[in-house]
């Protein structure tokens, strides 16, 4: 089962998804404008993967990095 949400994309701000997959436990953020990607476990809060063009550039995504990790 997964649960869609329409968000803004904390890279380019424009229209972007996140996928919560609940029997995985994993919440996937993905943005078709700009190519952002976030995969990360709700559970433990850890970055699976990562990715986003022009990431020196994107303060918000980095903010989130480190959220994330403490
Ligand atoms: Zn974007």
């Amino acid at each position: 089962m997964v649960n869609t949400q329409a968000i803004r994309c904390p890279n380019c701000g424009n229209h972007a998804q996140r996928q919560f997959h609940v029997q995985l436990q994993v919440t996937e953020t993905s943005c078709p404008v700009c190519d952002y990607l976030l995969v990360n476990c709700s559970r433990t809060g850890n970055v699976l993967e990562a990715y986003a063009p022009g990431l020196s550039y994107a303060p918000a995504f980095q903010e989130m990095l480190q959220l994330s990790e403490s």
